[in-house]
C-alpha cells in the first residue's frame, strides 16, 4: 500500500514513513493511494471477530510494512477490557427506536481520542525501537487531544511529550488529568495566554528546521493518517452490533470539529461497508454544516470562532477536510490545489456550489449536516436524561439532536458518543443542577500532586525548556 498527498507531489510513501510526520512536503494530507475493497464474504467473517482482532484485519489492509504477527500484537496489547472498559471495546446501546449510541469514551481519558491515540503510542513506541531513533512530542491543548496523547504515550520509551496549554483556561477536570501525570517523559507546559498563543508557539518552533531536527520535534495532531485509521476500525464495529447481516444499511451521526473522526466514517464507507448517511453535526461553529447545506466553504477568522459549551468541535478551519475534498473533486490534486492553495489562501473561502462535484457529497458520498445551539444542547441533554435516563456530553448532544433530523425509518442512526458527561460537568450542572457520576479511577484527582511547569507565551522560552529536558 502506498500513500500519495492531496496536492500531487509525485513521491509515494509506505505506512511506517507517514507514521511519524505530518503534512506531506507539499503541504498536502496523506491518503492511500486507493482505498481496499472489502465484499460480504469478508463482512461476514468479520462480523464475528472481537475488537483487537478487526483491528488487526483492517490496519493489515494498509499497513504492509510491520510484519503481521508484529501488528497483531500491537492490536491485542491496544485494545484490551482493561484499557477501554468492556469486552466489546465499543458497546453499542440503543437509546430509543432506530436511535443507538456507540461509547467511544471509556478509554483513559474519556474521549474518543483515547480510540486513535492508544494506538499510535504502541505504533510509536514500535517503530522508534524498530529504527533506534527518538521522538519529542510537542503540541498545542485545550482539552481532550493533550490529555489523550499524554495518556498514550506515558510510560513509552523513545517518546517524551512536551504539552502546552493555556494556564488557567482548561476544565479543573481536564487539568488534572493531565498535571496529575507523574511520568517523567511527560511535560506539561501551562502558557501565560490563549489556546492560540500555545498553537503559535508549536509552530514557531517547528518552523525553526535547525531545532526540529537537533531535538527530533514531532506531533500527534489529527491529521496524522494513522489516527484516522484507528478510528475506521469502529465504524465496522458499530455497524456489526447495530445490525443482524450484512445487507442492511446504517447511518452514522458524528460530532464534528476538525473533520476527523467523520472522515474515518468516509473511508469505511468507500471500502464498501453499508453506510447510508454520514450526519456531520457541528455546533455554532458551523463551517461544516455550512459547506454541507451550501457548496459554500469558508474558514473562519479565530475573532469569529465562538467558545461553546461542546469545545472540543470550536473550530474554525476543519484540518481533515482536505482529504474529503480530494476524493470528491475525484483526485484531481491541480483542482484540490486550486481551492485550497489559491482561493483558501487569497479569500478565505472556496465556492463549490456550481460544480456538480458538491451534489455528489450528498449522493455518491452520502453526507448530510446540522447545526445546534447552546439552547439545543442543553434541551438534549434534560430530554435523554428524563427519557431514557441516559446521560450525554455537550457534544453528543450535539450528534443526538443532528441525528434526530435526519431519521429514516428501517435504517439504524448510530450516534458517536465523542466524551462522557463527567469531563464538561459545568454543562451537565447547567442542564439537570447536579455533577454527573465520575468513574471511581478519577475520584479526587484534583487534589493530586501536579507536574507543570509556568512559562511566558515565547517560543524561545519553550525551546529552553525543551533543550533541558532531552537527555
Ligand atoms: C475532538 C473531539 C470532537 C471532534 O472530532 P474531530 O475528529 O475533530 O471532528 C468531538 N467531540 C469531542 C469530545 C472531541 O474530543
Amino acid at each position: 500500500m502506498n500513500y500519495l498527498s492531496t496536492r500531487g507531489h509525485p513521491d509515494r510513501k509506505r505506512f511506517c514513513e507517514i507514521l511519524l510526520e505530518g503534512l506531506a512536503p507539499d503541504g498536502g494530507l496523506y491518503l492511500p493511494e486507493a482505498y481496499p475493497q472489502v465484499d460480504t464474504a469478508t463482512l461476514a467473517k468479520w462480523r464475528a471477530l472481537p475488537y483487537a482482532e478487526l483491528a488487526f484485519e483492517i490496519l493489515s489492509l494498509y499497513i504492509d510494512d510491520i510484519p503481521p504477527a508484529d501488528l497483531k500484537a500491537i492490536c491485542a496489547k491496544t485494545y484490551t477490557a482493561e484499557v477501554f472498559g468492556t469486552d466489546e471495546i465499543v458497546p453499542l446501546r440503543e437509546l430509543e427506536d432506530g436511535v443507538y449510541l456507540e461509547a467511544l469514551s471509556n478509554g483513559p481519558t474519556l474521549a474518543f481520542k483515547d480510540m486513535a491515540m492508544q494506538l499510535l503510542g504502541n505504533l510509536f513506541e514500535y517503530e522508534l525501537a524498530r529504527r533506534g531513533a527518538e521522538l519529542n512530542i510537542l503540541g498545542a491543548t485545550s482539552g481532550d487531544t493533550g490529555s489523550a496523547a499524554e495518556y498514550a504515550m506515558r510510560g513509552k520509551k523513545g517518546v517524551r511529550v512536551f504539552m502546552t496549554s493555556p494556564d488557567g483556561r482548561m476544565s479543573p477536570f481536564q487539568q488534572a488529568q493531565m498535571f496529575s501525570l507523574q511520568d517523567e517523559n511527560i511535560h506539561n507546559i501551562a502558557i501565560t495566554g490563549v489556546f492560540d498563543d500555545c498553537q503559535d508557539i508549536v509552530k514557531a518552533v517547528s518552523n525553526d528546521l535547525g531545532f526540529k531536527r537537533k531535538y527530533r520535534i514531532g506531533t500527534v495532531n489529527s491529521i496524522n493518517w494513522a489516527r484516522l485509521l484507528a478510528q475506521v476500525v469502529y465504524y465496522f464495529a458499530g455497524y456489526f452490533q447495530a445490525t443482524a447481516s450484512n445487507d442492511k444499511p446504517v447511518s452514522f451521526t458524528v460530532p464534528s470539529g476538525n473533520f476527523g473522526n467523520v472522515c474515518a466514517g468516509h473511508v469505511a464507507r468507500s471500502m464498501g461497508l453499508p453506510i447510508q448517511t454520514l450526519v456531520v453535526a457541528t455546533n455554532e461553529n458551523d463551517v461544516l454544516d455550512e459547506f454541507f447545506r451550501t457548496g459554500v466553504y469558508r474558514v473562519r477568522a479565530a475573532v469569529d470562532t465562538h467558545e461553546t459549551s461542546s469545545p472540543s468541535m470550536d473550530i474554525s478551519k476543519a484540518s481533515n477536510f482536505e482529504r474529503f475534498v480530494f476524493d470528491l473533486v475525484g483526485r484531481d490534486a491541480a483542482k484540490l490545489r486550486k481551492l485550497f492553495v489559491d482561493d483558501l489562501g487569497l479569500q478565505g473561502s472556496f465556492d463549490l456550489s456550481a460544480d456538480p462535484a458538491f451534489k455528489q457529497a450528498a449522493e455518491r458520498f452520502g453526507f448530510k449536516s446540522g447545526r445546534s445551539t447552546h439552547a439545543d444542547r442543553l434541551a438534549t441533554i434534560r430530554d435523554t436524561d428524563k427519557r431514557f435516563a441516559t446521560l450525554v456530553d455537550p457534544h453528543t448532544a450535539d450528534g443526538l439532536k443532528a441525528a434526530r433530523e435526519q431519521l429514516v425509518p428501517g435504517v439504524p442512526m448510530v450516534v458517536l458518543e465523542t466524551a462522557l458527561p463527567i469531563k464538561f460537568a459545568a454543562t451537565l450542572v447547567e442542564a439537570l443542577g447536579a455533577e454527573p457520576a465520575r468513574p471511581k479511577k478519577f475520584e479526587g484527582i484534583e487534589a493530586l500532586p501536579k507536574r507543570v511547569v509556568k512559562l511566558p507565551a515565547d517560543a524561545e522560552a519553550v525551546k529552553a525548556y525543551i533543550a533541558e529536558n532531552c537527555d
